[in-house]
């Protein structure tokens, strides 16, 4: 019986890994000038770290966690929990006032899989600890811009603010009134959660609420002072930067922590999956976490929704998998002496590969072309006799005698070793 893969889970196969390098190469090289450091924490953590962070109303928790129920651990759902556990467990407020972090890895999440909808998929994951300034919002909504002009992606910014403890209380009630009047017609989950959580009634993915809910009241028309200041300064500095984005007074997240700013880069591209990047501001995460007061804001990018992006521009190259050299052995004689040459060849650099059952000269020479081989060194038993090797240029076919002991320094000239 053949044993296949989870259904949600894939493989990234080697013709698709040049585009995952891109995205991480562009990532580092973006995330360098924005002077984050890199960190890596563990795919495993307690439950409770998502429910509590998460909020145990919302879909992740309630239906998308892979749970070990019984050993209370979750394989991560997200990476903003992970980071604040490991900020808070490594006292890293104490070190730096602003903590600006990455990491990249694999989350895991039980939903339909669709395209550009995995079960395990991976983000590029962007936090920024100590500041509660409008302007590192502006920043890091102008650093996903960056990063998809690097790759020559286009997206879209849509913004919206939450508001904070002090004014979302009284925009919970109107909403909830709001949401009374029609919760005949909401989904069971809906109506569930309206109570306790009424803000994910508007984030719900079924169309029967989606048209419910399209007049509901906007919490942007109930923010405090503060936060309409700081939603007001967010808008200034992105366009101080000219970065261009929309208000979106609906948008709310799937995420209960998020506070203030959210944003996604969304695109029409990708069908029902639009959103390639989410994020927003969660001042009060990592004290309800039990770590210090200490503001923050971060952003996670589907890496699977942006290499089907990528996919979709087309001529992005092929991987390089192409070697240098190839040797082809004659006999078994040959073979010690190849298998030699090629370790001491790969030990200067070169990307060299041969034949190790030493197949016919035919065979080996098609292994060589297939390859992309820029010089085949051809090794038979009467050529060692005489300490030479025959020399094959692949791309003009020119065959010359080559001294063995010339041919480090023939290489190493060939390719400005
Ligand atoms: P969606 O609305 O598409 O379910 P989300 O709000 O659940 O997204 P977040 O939890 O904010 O997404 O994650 C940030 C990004 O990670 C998303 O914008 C998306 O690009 C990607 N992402 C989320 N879930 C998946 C998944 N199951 N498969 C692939 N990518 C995903
Ligand atoms: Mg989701």
């Amino acid at each position: 019986m053949k044993i296949k893969a989870l259904n949600g889970f894939k493989d990234i196969m080697p013709g698709d890994v040049h585009l995952w390098r891109q995205v991480e190469q562009s990532a580092r090289t973006v995330l360098e000038r924005f002077h984050f450091a890199e960190i890596r924490v563990p795919v495993l953590e307690k439950t409770e770290l998502f429910s509590r962070s998460i909020g145990a109303d919302t879909d992740i928790v309630e239906k998308e966690m892979y749970t070990f129920v019984d050993k209370q651990i979750t394989m991560r759902p997200e990476a903003t929990a992970s980071l604040m556990r490991a900020y808070i467990e490594h006292n890293m407020h104490g070190r730096k006032a602003v903590q600006r972090l990455f990491t990249i890895g694999p989350m895991f999440r039980h939903e339909r899989p669709q395209k550009g909808r995995l079960r395990q998929f991976h983000q590029l994951d962007v936090e920024v600890l100590g500041s509660a300034s409008p302007r590192l919002d502006a920043e890091l909504m102008s650093l996903g811009d960056c990063l998809f002009s690097e790759l020559g992606v286009s997206t879209s910014l849509e913004i919206n603010s939450l508001g904070c403890p002090d004014c979302r209380p009284q925009y919970r009630r109107v909403l909830l009134a709001f949401i009374k009047e029609r919760l005949d017609h909401l989904c069971e989950d809906c109506r569930r959660r309206s109570q306790r959580n009424p803000l994910r009634v508007l984030d719900c993915k079924k169309q029967g609420c989606r048209v419910q809910v399209q007049d509901a009241p906007s919490v942007i028309d109930y923010l405090c002072e503060n936060c309409s200041i700081h939603f007001t300064e967010v808008r200034r500095n992105l366009d101080l930067l000219e970065v261009d984005y929309a208000v979106n007074k609906f948008m709310v997240r799937g995420l209960d922590y998020y506070v203030r700013t959210t944003f996604e880069f969304v695109t029409d591209q990708l069908g029902a999956q639009s959103a390639v990047c989410a994020g927003g501001r969660y001042d009060g995460l990592i004290e309800m976490l039990g770590g210090p007061k200490v503001p923050g804001i971060g952003f996670a990018m589907g890496i699977e929704r942006l290499v089907l992006l990528l996919k979709r521009l087309g001529d992005h190259g092929e991987q390089n998998e192409e070697i240098d050299v190839f040797i082809a052995g004659l006999g078994e004689e040959a073979a010690d002496y190849s298998f030699k040459l090629m370790h001491g060849l790969r030990a200067i650099g070169l990307r060299v590969d041969m034949d190790l059952d030493t197949r016919s000269l035919k065979s080996q020479m098609k292994q060589a072309d297939r390859g992309g081989a820029g010089y085949t060194v051809i090794v038979g038993s009467q050529e060692l006799d005489k300490q030479q090797v025959v020399l094959r240029n692949m791309k003009t076919g020119e065959q010359t005698d080559l001294k063995i002991d010339a041919l480090t320094d023939f290489f190493s000239a060939a390719f400005g070793l």
